[in-house]
This record gives structure tokens, sequence and C-alpha cells, in this order.
């Protein structure tokens, strides 16, 4: 890995982060937990210490109850769980995004109820966006809300829902009118309250942690739990997402990081035709090549941060670091495997499970396609959809 600008906080901070990640949660997840779902109560745990380090935590100001750390910081912190165990780093920042909605849009009430046990990572939230004719048209949420005096009626189906077995409450995209771009508003949904209907979803990887359908047959949900005002989401979605983007990018970043650290501890032992592979002319430059792409990617999501940090707009930059880093992370996970020979298909070797993790990583938070049509719409002006 190439030299990273930090300050001595930061680097503090990520270091002692690395040791209690290299200490108690990568033998659990090599072990205990590969390819096995994480129950609610250890997951809880999880994200209980990691809120100490500042994950989740941190997006959260201090006057809220938070560390309220900057992004570069916060970013940075979770490359590290993201290089420990991808599973683990998904909670992490479905729960530091609502938190961060929580704070920044939500009434008092409802910060005052669901902010605290977020922050300190005690409970879980699902965002729910996505439904089964939903995916990177936004704008089409089919999932109705209709006034009822004081409730909310709501009534439709989420998918791809993170978090969702864990979650204690979700933050429910609902279509308030038919205005396409002004109908669509936030709901918080609380479990325990109001109800809704969670199922699993098994997948090529990331089942260490929860995705799942949501059903909602009509749940009745008081008016004073909108989430910011009616009609206002689209807009807010989409201005999350340009943030989130970068912790995408960022979680792809850790596996490739990860992926490039296997295969150099392995090119390292691994003897064919008398010398050790790293000597082969071919895998070094297979090395070189994934260090690259990994220090790239680590350079698209810093930018990405300071500009945030700097208050400024960074929907391209955020759209590129998403791009570039899951696609990297593909391309390095691949070539991890590659290096280890037979050995890396095998489930003794934890780069066959990178790569498992890294072909799912282009497709949350906008795929690369819609990130491409993103970045060419501010080159151009023209947009494709
Ligand atoms: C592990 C995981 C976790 C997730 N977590 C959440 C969550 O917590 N909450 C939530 O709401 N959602 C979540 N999602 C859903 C995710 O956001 C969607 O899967 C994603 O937006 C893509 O939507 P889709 O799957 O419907 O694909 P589609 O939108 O159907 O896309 C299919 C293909 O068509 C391409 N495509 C679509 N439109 C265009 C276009 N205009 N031009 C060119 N190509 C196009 C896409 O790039 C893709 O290759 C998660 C998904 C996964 C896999």
């Amino acid at each position: 890995m190439g030299k990273v600008l930090q300050s001595e906080e930061q680097a503090m901070a990520v270091e002692t982060l690395r040791r209690y990640l290299a200490a108690e949660v990568d033998p659990l997840f090599a072990r205990e937990y590969r390819d096995r779902f994480v129950p609610r109560e250890v997951m809880a745990g999880l994200m209980r210490r990691l809120s100490e380090f500042g994950l989740i935590s941190g997006a959260v100001s201090e006057q809220a109850g938070g560390l309220g750390l900057d992004w570069l910081t916060s970013l940075m912190l979770f490359e590290e769980v993201a290089a420990c165990s991808a599973d683990l780093s998904v909670p992490v920042l479905i729960n530091s995004f609502g938190a961060y909605l929580l704070e920044q849009v939500a009434s008092p009430e409802l910060r005052e109820r669901y902010l605290p046990g977020l922050t300190a990572g005690e409970t879980f939230v699902s965002m729910g966006i996505s439904e089964p004719g939903v995916g990177s048209n936004v704008m089409e949420v089919r999932t109705r809300a209709r006034r009822d005096g004081n409730h909310w009626v709501i009534s439709g189906e989420k998918t791809w829902i993170s978090n969702g077995a864990y979650s204690d409450f979700l933050i429910c995209l609902a279509r308030t009118s038919d205005d396409p771009r002004g109908g669509l508003t936030q709901i918080l949904i609380d479990r325990h309250e109001h109800g809704y209907e969670v199922r699993g979803i098994d997948k090529i990887a990331f089942n260490s942690q929860s995705t799942a359908q949501i059903f909602l047959d009509e749940v009745r949900v008081p008016i004073s739990n909108t989430v910011g005002e009616e009609g206002g989401a689209l807009k807010r979605t989409l201005s999350h997402f340009e943030k989130s983007r970068a912790f995408v990018a960022a979680q792809s970043l850790g596996l490739a990081r990860r992926a490039l650290e296997e295969a150099v501890a392995y090119a390292k032992e691994r003897r064919q035709h008398g010398k050790v592979i790293a000597g082969h002319q071919l895998i070094a430059a297979m090395l070189a090549e994934m260090a690259t792409q990994v220090d790239a990617a680590r350079l698209l999501v810093h930018r990405a941060a300071q500009l945030f940090d700097a208050g400024q707009g960074a929907e391209m930059e955020a759209a590129m670091a998403k791009y570039f880093a899951c696609e990297a992370a593909v391309t390095v996970a691949r070539q991890a495997v590659q290096i280890h020979g037979g050995n890396g298909v095998t489930r003794d070797y934890l780069v066959e499970k990178l790569a498992r993790e890294a072909i799912v990583c282009p497709i949350p938070e906008g795929t690369t396609q819609i990130q491409q049509l993103i970045i060419a719409r501010a080159l151009t002006g023209v947009a494709a959809f």
C-alpha cells in the first residue's frame, strides 16, 4: 500500500481501530461467521464497540451526542472495517447514514427517541428505497402512504433492504402524491410499534449480515413520524447518495486492499520453478497493477471526502470514486484469486470470498452504469435519464 497523508490524530485512530479489528473481529468473521449469518445480539455487540472508535457515532455531531468526525476521518476508519469484513461494513454504513439523516432532518421528537440508540450501536435502522420494480429509477417508487386523519396508512414492498432482519425501524420512501418529483416522502416505521414483515434474501456473498424484503400491509403510522417535509424526499435521497456513494467506494477500497494484502503474502510464500512466485515477472506485474488500482481508488475516495469537508458539491467526484473503486475491487479480487492458483478457489483462503463480495459492490447505491451516466451528465450537461 502506498503512503497516505494522515494527521497524527487520524493515524492514531486508524491504528487503534486496526489493532482491535485484527485481534477480535477478523478471527470471528474468518472462522465462526464465514458466510454464516451473524445473530442480532452479536452484531449489536460489534456495533457498540465500533461506535466507541468513531464508527456510526462519528456521523452525528457532538451536540447531538455523537463524536462529530470529519468525512475524511470517517472514511479512513470505514476502509479499515471493510478491509476486515465487508459484511460488517454494511450495518455500520446503514446505521451511520440513518443517524446522519435523523440528525439533519427529523423532528426533535423523532431525534430524541431514535438517535441515541443508533449512535450508541444499540439499535438498527433500515433505509427502504428499492422495490421489486424500482432500482435505478428511484423516482418510480410505488409504495403508497395515504392520509387517514392523523396517520399514514402505508402499503407496498421494499426489497434488497440492508439491516432488514436486524432493524428496529425503517425509514421508508413512500409515494404520498402522484407528482413524480415532489410526491415522495420519508416515513419512520417502528417495527415493534407499527410492525412490518421481513424475509431474508440469500445471495452470492454478504450473507453474514441481513439483506431482506420488507412487506408493508396497511401499516398505520402517525403523521408525526414523517422524516423531513412531505414531498421533499427525492431531492434529499439523491443528495444523500452523494455522501453514501463515497462510503460504498471505501467499502470496495477496503475489500480490494485486503485482496492485495492476501496476494502479497501468498506470493512471498508460494514457490514454483525454484523460487517464490513474487519473483516471477508476470506475478510482479499483477501485484503492481493491483496496488496502483487500490491507491487510485483511495485517492478518489479521499478527494470526495475533502470536498464534503469543504462544504462543496461533489456529485461527479463521488460518482467517480464509486465507479472506479467498485470496478477496481472486482479486478483486484480476481487477480488475487489468480495469484493463489487452485488454492484461490477453495474455502481455505479468504480470496474466494473477497471475489464473490467484489462482484456485488458495483450494484448498490447506484450501479456502475448509473455512476457513468452521472459523470457524463456533469461533463456534457446532457442527461441520459
Ligand atoms: C447487497 C445489496 C444491498 C442493498 N441495500 C439496499 C438498501 O439498504 N436499501 C435500498 O433501498 N436498496 C438497497 N439495495 C438495492 C440497490 O440500490 C439496487 O439493487 C440498485 O440500485 C440497482 O437496482 P436494481 O437491482 O433494481 O437493478 P436495475 O435498476 O433493474 O438495473 C439492471 C441493470 O440495468 C442497468 N440500468 C438501469 N437503468 C439504466 C440506464 N438508464 N442506463 C443504462 N443502464 C441502466 C443497471 O446498471 C443494471 O446493470 C441493495 C442492493 C444490494 C445488491
